[in-house]
């Protein structure tokens, strides 16, 4: 009988799945071969965490001494808690293995299928039964595309009876398109990968790049959906993970547009969850500002839904939205700053709950990554965390690791964490979520 919890894993990033172990493994072979210092990597390191980092040196030894050489070479890889908060550590400590992973690529086909075996068998021994990875390429067309299918097709060898892989491509949010187009490329020419490749992700940087920005490309994936039936693609999109570029209001919003696109499961959604008390505490005046656009959207949405949001006792004045809606039309470009106050926070509290009926209601489960959230997404502390209210909602909701290998944690420990930082038992926990397979794409 499979665990059903921690057996099923919706939210990795394949590049992120490698532990230090695995990150050793496939170093050692090849670490002398690496140069380290390109695209910046060792400056970048070194400045960001204040260190000076010998990667040939840590990789030694660790070989010849694990003693004491590997907790060395752990140390200087894993995002740990106590590098919480900074984002720019944990992309160089992330990138500490992507700098392997880019070289093993190089090598070719066998060598990347070696390392994409590695995080597969690690997550085998774990436990996992059911994992949908995302795993993003460089290149031009043909090049990327060879990646994109050695990918898919080193996945498919790891599939059994006891353990399903899923492939999710994900797509970067100043250009979507192009890589749409290779997957749908990939997917024309190579149609038995359609089994594998069952999505795509709206993912990296968030800010800046407002839902609205995407419905064209939902709707050319879904009007490719109905040309080629055999080749589905459904969208994964995270959202509401770092929202310092705008207002409150509008964080809570983009979750919901999210799931209006048509995104079937949303990734994070911290501005779902987090008290907005709390989430201006994080910055001297977090939140205050935004761009006239995005209050104009805010404006729109709110007398879009003014009568439902009304029901769930949010104030929605139309005259006085319809007049600063006026005195804004010319400014798009402008920012405006509106300060908080405790009314404005109860309002947000309701909008929140607002939102989570919504996608109770639609049936869009939210991918909570509790160690993630504390790590990099600014979450203070376990007390403060959104899984609270997320779980008080009714908003379908599953526990996912994210990066497992970086951070060095389980699907298993993450669900550990909830039932110790909660009022949950395993059991009631367990019933609270479901079986989180329910939520597979496909
Ligand atoms: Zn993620």
């Amino acid at each position: 009988m499979p665990n059903k919890l921690s057996g099923c894993d919706l939210h990795v990033h394949l590049a992120g799945s490698f532990y230090a172990e695995d990150l050793l493994a496939i170093g050692a072979p090849i670490f002398r071969e690496v140069d380290w210092t390109a695209r910046d990597f060792l400056d970048g390191y070194n400045a960001a965490l204040n260190t000076k980092l010998n990667p040939v040196q840590l990789f030694a030894e660790a070989l010849e001494n694990p003693g004491a050489g590997f907790p060395k070479l752990k140390a200087a890889y894993v995002f740990g808690s106590e590098d919480s908060g900074d984002f720019e550590k944990f992309m160089w400590k992330y990138r500490f293995f992507s700098h392997v992973w880019g070289y093993g690529w190089e090598q070719g086909r066998e060598t990347a299928v070696a390392m994409i075996t590695q995080a597969v068998d690690h997550h085998k021994r774990q436990g996992l039964d059911y994992v949908e990875y995302r795993a993003g390429f460089w290149g031009e067309d043909e090049a990327l595309r060879q990646k994109m299918q050695i990918c898919a097709e080193a996945l498919a060898a790891e599939c059994d009876e006891m353990f399903t892989a899923r492939y999710i491509i994900p797509l970067p949010r100043e250009e979507p398109l192009s890589m749409y187009r290779a997957t749908r490329q990939l997917l024309q020419e190579q149609p038995q990968l359609a089994r594998i490749i069952v999505g795509v992700d709206l993912a990296s940087r968030e800010e800046g790049f407002p839902p609205k920005l995407y419905r064209e490309l939902f709707q050319q994936m879904n009007r490719d959906n109905a040309a080629f039936p055999d080749q589905q693609l459904t969208a994964v999109y995270h959202v509401g993970e770092t929202f310092f570029d705008k207002s409150l209001e509008s964080a809570v919003r983009w979750c919901h547009e999210a799931a209006l696109l048509g995104a079937k499961r949303l990734g994070h959604c911290i501005a779902l969850g987090l008290d907005p008390a709390v989430a201006v505490s994080r910055r001297a005046k977090a939140h205050e500002a935004e761009l006239v656009s995005e209050r104009l959207d805010q404006i729109a949405y709110d007398l879009r839904f003014a009568a439902e949001l009304r029901q769930f006792g949010v104030t929605v004045d139309e005259k006085k939205l319809l007049d600063e809606q006026q005195a804004l039309l010319n400014r798009a470009d402008d920012w405006v700053e509106r300060p908080y106050n405790p009314l404005r926070f109860k309002e947000i509290r309701l909008r929140q709950t607002f939102v989570l009926a919504q996608l109770a209601e639609m049936g869009t489960p939210i991918e909570c990554c509790p160690t993630s959230n504390l790590r990099i997404g600014g979450v203070p502390d376990a007390e403060h965390h959104p899984i609270h209210r997320l779980l008080a909602s009714s908003a379908p909701l599953c526990l996912c690791t994210d990066d497992p290998g970086t951070f060095d944690i389980t699907l298993a420990s993450e669900v550990e964490w909830v039932v110790q930082h909660t009022d949950y038992t395993a059991e009631s926990l367990a019933q609270r979520l479901g079986d989180p397979r329910r939520f597979q794409l496909c």
